[in-house]
């Protein structure tokens, strides 16, 4: 392939040979097995074991029941509960910690919105701390600058595939009395010193949407080694407040109930799936040392830190460009990559405070609700400035390849590591006229408007 396409060989940009000619394949999830157990659900006649009241039935069928041990034996924890998306989890979570109206709940803004989200399904307010700049996941010493006295807990993501600094949010959290929910959607199989990415926070859990490592279809697995909360959210899955009518009121605070309840054969397809997590997530890990070996040295472009204690999960092989010293903005590079056949490029990521929702606090109806009402103790800003680090690579410097999006096995891998030693081979071709890049480069007050149309890509981009 090289022989035939050398790295001096004319751009694909400008009309050249590209360097990955044929598309690379996408990645098979569905097997036979997959297929045999959701045909056996459909056989049974039963496609759901749920019955929204008292009884046997409230807590779902045979396979939802049968993944659910599966997955807390898998994720060493006490408790799982399958839900219908992660984003169901998300919600149920922050309603099991017993959120009130106008309680804070501090996240990152470098993650899918329905991390932030699912705050104001329950009336709390998100605040958002900058991230640290190596590993993209929320900075500790951040949270800590924004804890104020009505904040009751911090959302750690495990962005990419890397568990967050666990050990010093816990550390943060335990001084302040806050709790520590996970959303360890992009991070299943990840490790911190030997526990699973998940199984360290009061509540965690896992996305099984379509694009994730593993999957069926629409689905998610909250994980948590305590009784209470496993029992609440089972109770906010499934229509609580049909089931809690005998209880003190103080126990049907957020027994308001959901249908976030998952089919049977979703449950019987993430069973067959979960076995598959462990050799996935080790194919993507000799993708990225492959990469780290293959795109070494490179002159601007960093490839990613994983800590201390940390395996990576690399659901988004993360890169950073340093823009200033390559002369180029990320689009010019981007550009020149695709056009050599590189798939699954992902060009900035997102900064949720800079959404149109938050900077208009516009979520219950149209005037400022929950913010602007007596919940709310102090007024929360959400704007440019607010998170640096998370502006920055926002706008500039972040490049990341989305390793679920092409088969990425040692001959693809090459490739790609071939179309970026020709890409960056030939960086003064793409360089602009000289005092053209000021002007390329992305004003601050532009990212807003980035950050709304970067929402609006398809889902499968980023989430
Ligand atoms: C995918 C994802 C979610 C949402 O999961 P769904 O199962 O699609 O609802 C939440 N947070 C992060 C970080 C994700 O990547």
């Amino acid at each position: 392939m090289t022989s035939n396409n050398p790295i001096d060989a004319p751009l694909a940009l400008f009309g050249g040979q590209p360097v990955i000619a044929d598309p690379l394949p996408p990645v098979v999830t569905m097997g036979e097995d997959d297929i045999a157990a959701a045909s056996d659900v459909i056989r049974s006649g039963v496609l759901s074991g749920y019955i929204g009241a008292p009884g046997e039935a409230f807590m779902g069928g045979p396979r939802v029941r049968a993944f659910e041990a599966q997955a807390a034996e898998y994720f060493g924890v006490r408790h799982a509960i399958a839900v219908n998306s992660w984003t169901s989890g998300l919600v149920a979570a922050v309603g099991a910690i017993g959120i009130e109206p106008g309680d804070e709940i501090i996240t990152t803004p470098w993650t899918m919105a329905a991390t932030a989200t699912a705050i104001l399904h329950w009336c709390g307010i998100p605040v958002f701390a900058d991230i640290d700049r190596d590993t993209f996941n929320i900075d500790p010493a951040s949270v800590e600058r924004q804890i104020g006295p009505r904040t009751r807990a911090v959302i750690a993501v495990d962005i990419f595939g890397q568990s967050a600094d666990m050990v010093a949010l816990r550390d943060v959290c335990t001084r302040h009395g806050l709790k520590l929910l996970g959303d360890c959607a992009q991070a299943p199989g990840a490790k911190v010193f030997d526990r699973m990415a998940g199984s360290l926070c009061d509540i965690g859990g896992y996305s099984l949407n379509y694009h994730k490592h593993i999957h069926c279809g629409e689905g998610g697995v909250i994980v948590t080694d305590d009784e209470r909360y496993a029992r609440r959210l089972a109770l906010i899955r499934n229509h609580a407040e049909a089931v809690v009518q005998g209880e003190r009121p103080a126990d049907l605070a957020n027994m308001l109930g959901f249908n976030f309840r998952m089919g049977e054969i979703e449950a019987a397809i993430a069973s067959v799936q979960l076995g598959k997590l462990a050799p996935r997530v080790a194919a993507r890990q000799r993708a990225a040392a492959q990469l780290d070996a293959g795109l070494a040295g490179l002159p601007g472009l960093k490839t990613p830190r994983v800590a201390v204690g940390n395996t990576h999960a690399y659901y988004i092989y993360g890169l950073q460009l340093d823009v200033s010293a390559l002369g180029l903005p990320r689009a010019r590079l981007i550009e020149a990559l695709k056009a050599e056949g590189v798939p699954g490029l992902v060009g900035s990521y997102q900064n949720l405070h800079l959404l149109p929702m938050f900077r208009h606090k516009v979520a219950y109806g149209t005037g400022g609700f929950p913010w602007a009402s007596p919940y709310c103790e102090r007024t929360i800003h959400y704007g440019p400035g607010q998170c640096p680090v998370a502006e920055q690579l926002h706008a500039q410097s972040f490049l990341g390849l989305a390793l679920g999006q092409f088969a990425h096995g040692p001959e693809q891998i090459a490739q790609v590591i071939a179309a970026f030693h020709k890409v960056w081979g030939q960086l003064d071709r793409l360089r602009p006229a000289p005092g053209a890049l000021a002007t390329a480069a992305v004003p601050m007050a532009a990212t807003a408007t980035q950050a709304a149309s970067a929402q609006r890509r398809p889902a499968g981009a980023t989430a």
